[in-house]
């Protein structure tokens, strides 16, 4: 038996076999109807439609055979398959190729066979075959029946194919409609060349329309309701895709809706046919409903964008980088422009420059360094450093980051930085401040577990503690252990008060030093309670030694005044001495106690006044007070003595002393002054004139009787006296005289203060009266041996005086100048006149009168220095007298003087008017 042999195109022959899709398919009439008319018409028992599968012969139809299929290996067809030819087996048993054929040996007994091949894609996939169990053969007629079989069975096959290639199409077009439908996509077709437009109802639905509204569709359907600034880019993509430069014309644009907003569409599309002439003819396409989908990209864009601005507005730079030695940028925001003068841009991936290279140099190593070491312990970092800015300038920046891992991997690093050149600069500046304070500035912690530090404290504090900052940042102890151990415990409960209550601490203490001595320190700070429960104050310290020692001090002195002021009041009540107090701003006046006991006053229900002051002065002073403030308001010194009425009509005397105050020593114009109740002092007074009066009164004519008996005596006109005697005799007399001038004195004193002395006030020449007092001290001038001499006086000089009082004031002035002249010394006298006054003025070159006792040269019995005063003769009270006599003949006196230089007494009286036309 011979197997048939395998085809040379075996694999695309079963390929067109396996496209046919018979294979193992049911049973189908249009091809039995076929095999049954073959059996028929050539009266064969056995007709088949045989397929030649790779093992295999499997019947597709068959007419009197039960099997379904047979091995390739024996089967007939196996050989037909192998030309186009029929291939015609008459007699089988007598073929050496079938013969032994178990299908010829067996049933079903084969010996005729006659198979035409079946020709589908130009492949012979099998046979239309007939069968018989007699030999057989085929006229020329059956033959051409059976190839026309053959050809009616291919016929079905390709329409069979048809059929099914169509049901699928169908149900592709069928899933494609669901589909647009259920994705509620629109579509068009679309006429390129006549314009003519096929919308579907989804299509017109999306605009808001329905299809008959729309009616009649064109291509103008469309461009009416597209948005027309979206036509021109339309129209150029499609030019595009017509061109074919792009495969799809694909475009998103605004349609207007039937109740007038926009709606976005998707609009894909492409050209299906073309004209003979190469161009566009029919394009089909979709439109899909997008406005959500653009609205949401629209509202992503703008959180993007709102983002982007965000990212760009804080201050400061937001990165994400590789780990490489160029830090190289995947994101960097916008704010790094500002910073390093250089755009985002020109960073990400290192497109113009890397970040490394805006680092300043000397700080790249460590960075870096610093960097890696907390990725790899997978930390992140703070770290400050410098970038260089494009202009040249340096800028301090702290940077944050952290690494970003996959399992350990490092992908990246994301951080931020920040610009801090400003508080740099501030903090240096902060710091340069401090230092320059005299005290520290610090901040003070402390745990509720008694932990306590100085995380922060200026350079000052090694001054005030002997410690570095550093030295007490951890642990206070080193601080506590100078505290003076007596404040300690003082301090510490200050400390803990202020951190119970959050209330600023305040507190003083004592600090020993290096020296050895003690340092009070001052201290104020405010608490703040912080989130691990410790509290942290902020706060200064400085020392106070100095001015703790003044307040001791100012205590001490306080305490001193305090005692003093006890005794002056003490004193001021046993002396009867009131003060009082005026503002001259205000008004104000004060009157100490004794001031209301003085003037009889009620304290509790007076309240003082200048009025009362006045009221209380007795009418017959009251002129003499007037006169006296006004003095005190050019010499700034008020001193009185008069009398007052008390409320209960009783008189006492009061000196009155006042003075404003130094502008210095108050800021407002003050006057202060004291009143002392005097009245036994003037009782006294007056006791002792009355007593001198009437003493010198008694005295006056006996001693006026023995002067003159000595004086006759010692005349010799009673004979002539023993030298011895005579001696004595002149000593009394000299004696006598002396005294009788002291009488005189006494008793012009006594007439003066009684306001007794009487005046005959009349025109006189001063030259005359200058003349007369010279004349009459010649001799007196002859005993010191001093020289008097008259200046140039202007004869018709007149005033107004009393001839023999101002005789009196002249011998007195010249008596004086010669006294105190030492021998062939001049003594000058002279007057001019100053506006309506004249003054005459007695100069001498000789002892001078000392500083201190200036102030007393005009008060009664006043000597300069007792010895030599008295040595040169005198009373002391020669100047009280003239001082009196000129003041009531309206004249004033005064004195220049400089110890052992000389002096210059004069007198300034009221000039007589009519003298000075004459001289001019
Ligand atoms: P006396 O009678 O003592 O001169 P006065 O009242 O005239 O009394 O003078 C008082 C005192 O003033 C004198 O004792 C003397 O110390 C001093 N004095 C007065 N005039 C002069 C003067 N021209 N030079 C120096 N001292 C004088």
């Amino acid at each position: 038996m011979q197997q048939p042999i395998i085809p040379a195109n075996e694999p695309e022959r079963i390929q067109a076999l396996v496209n046919t899709t018979l294979l193992d398919s049911v049973d189908e009439p249009r091809f039995d109807r076929l095999t049954q008319l073959v059996k028929l018409c050539l009266g064969t028992e056995i007709v088949l439609i045989s397929l030649v599968d790779t093992e295999r012969q499997w019947f597709k139809s068959r007419q009197g055979l039960d099997a379904c299929e047979t091995s390739r290996d024996i089967s007939f067809c196996g050989h037909a398959i192998l030309s186009d030819n029929l291939f015609e087996i008459a007699d089988a048993r007598c073929d050496k190729r079938f013969s032994d054929n178990p299908l010829v040996t067996g049933e079903p007994y084969i010996r005729f066979y006659a198979g035409v091949p079946l020709t589908i894609e130009q492949q012979r996939i099998g046979t239309l075959c007939i069968i018989d169990p007699k030999p057989r053969h085929l006229n020329e007629k059956e033959r051409l029946v059976l190839r026309q079989f053959a050809d009616a069975v291919e016929q079905e096959i390709g329409d069979r194919l048809q059929e099914q290639s169509h049901q699928k199409l169908a149900a592709s077009e069928l899933m494609q409609r669901s589909v647009l439908e259920g994705t509620r996509i629109g579509t068009w077709q679309w006429n390129v060349q006549s314009g003519e437009t096929v919308f579907n109802k989804r299509w017109v639905e999306i605009v808001g329309y329905t299809l008959s509204e729309l009616m009649p569709l064109s291509i103008n359907t469309w461009i009416s309701l597209a948005h027309p600034d979206d036509l021109v880019e339309s129209g150029r993509l499609l030019e595009q895709h017509f061109a074919g430069e792009l495969a799809f014309y694909d475009f998103k644009c605004r349609m207007k809706h039937k109740n007038g907003h926009w709606v976005w569409v998707h609009d894909r599309g492409r050209v299906v046919s073309w004209t003979d002439d190469g161009k566009p003819l029919m394009m089909y396409g979709t439109h899909a409903d997008i406005t959500e989908q653009k609205y949401a990209d629209i509202e992503l864009q703008a959180i993007r964008d709102q983002f982007q601005t965000l990212v760009d507005n804080i201050p400061g730079i937001t990165y994400r980088c590789k780990v490489d030695s160029d830090w190289t940028m995947l994101y960097m925001s916008g704010s790094i422009d500002p910073l390093s003068g250089y755009p985002a841009s020109d960073f990400i991936n290192n497109a113009v420059r890397s970040y490394a290279s805006v680092i300043h140099p000397d700080d790249c190593d460590w960075l870096e360094a610093a960097v890696l070491n907390a990725v790899n312990v997978k930390q992140r970092w703070i770290l400050q450093y410098r970038v260089i800015h494009k202009d040249g300038n340096i800028r301090w920046v702290e940077e944050r980051g952290q690494a970003e891992y996959n399992d350990n991997e490092v992908l990246f690093l994301d951080g931020f930085i920040l610009d801090i050149t400003e508080e740099k600069s501030l903090k240096q500046q902060l710091l340069k401040l401090t230092s320059q304070l005299p005290g520290v500035v610090y901040q003070y912690q402390q745990w509720p577990d008694g932990r306590r530090s100085f995380p922060y404290a200026s350079d000052n504090i090694e001054k005030i503690y002997g410690v570095l900052p550093e030295q007490v940042k951890h642990d206070a102890l080193p601080i506590l252990d100078k505290i003076h151990p007596q404040d300690l415990p003082g301090l510490l409960d200050s400390i803990n008060k202020s951190a119970a209550t959050l209330s600023n601490w305040q507190y003083q203490y004592r600090v020993l030093n290096s020296t050895g001595g003690l340092t009070w320190l001052s201290g104020h700070a405010a608490p703040e309670r912080m989130p691990d429960g410790s509290t942290l104050w902020h706060g200064y310290l400085e020392d106070i030694t100095n001015t703790k020692q003044y307040y001791l001090e100012l205590e001490r002195v306080n305490k001193a005044l305090k005692l003093s002021q006890e005794r002056l009041d003490t004193a001021s009540e046993n002396a009867l001495i009131g003060f009082w107090q005026a503002s001259l701003d205000t008004g104000e006046l004060w009157w100490s106690s004794v001031i209301y006991q003085i003037f009889g006053f009620e304290e509790a229900t007076t309240t003082p006044s200048v009025a009362l002051f006045k009221n209380a002065v007795h009418p017959d002073d009251r002129d003499m007070v007037i006169q006296s403030e006004k003095v005190a308001q050019e010499t700034g010194l008020n001193d009185v003595v008069h009398r007052i009425i008390r409320p209960d009509g009783t008189i006492r005397w009061v000196h009155e002393l006042a003075r404003m105050l130094p502008v210095s020593d108050s800021a407002v114009a003050t006057l202060i002054g004291s009143v002392q109740d005097v009245t036994e002092r003037m009782q006294l007074q007056q006791l002792k004139s009355e007593f001198i009066s009437t003493v010198s009164h008694e005295l006056r004519t006996p001693l006026t009787s023995i002067k003159g008996a000595l004086g006759l005596v010692n005349s010799g006109k009673l004979g002539q006296v023993p030298e011895k005697m005579f001696n004595l005799l002149t000593v009394a007399h000299s004696n006598s005289e002396r005294l009788s001038h002291l009488i005189d004195d006494l008793l012009d004193i006594e007439k003066l203060a009684a306001g007794k002395m009487s005046f005959d006030l009349q025109v006189v020449s001063v030259q005359k009266e200058l003349q007369h007092a010279i004349r009459n001290l010649q001799p007196y001038a002859k005993q010191f041996a001093v020289i008097m001499q008259l200046q140039l006086v202007p004869s018709a000089l007149c005033i107004k005086a009393d001839a023999s009082r101002l005789q009196q004031v002249l011998t007195n002035l010249l008596s004086n100048a010669i006294k105190f002249s030492s021998h062939g010394a001049t003594v000058t006298i002279g007057a001019k006149h100053e506006a309506d006054k004249v003054n005459i003025e007695v100069t001498d070159n000789g002892l001078g009168l000392a500083p201190e006792f200036q102030p007393r040269v005009f008060e009664r019995f006043a000597q300069a220095d007792g010895s030599s005063s008295r040595q040169r003769g005198g009373t002391g009270l020669g100047l009280a007298i003239c001082k009196e006599l000129v003041e009531q003949m309206g004249g004033s006196i005064g004195f220049r003087s400089v110890l052992q230089q000389g002096s210059t007494f004069f007198v300034s009286l009221p000039l007589h008017q009519d003298s000075s036309g004459q001289l001019e």
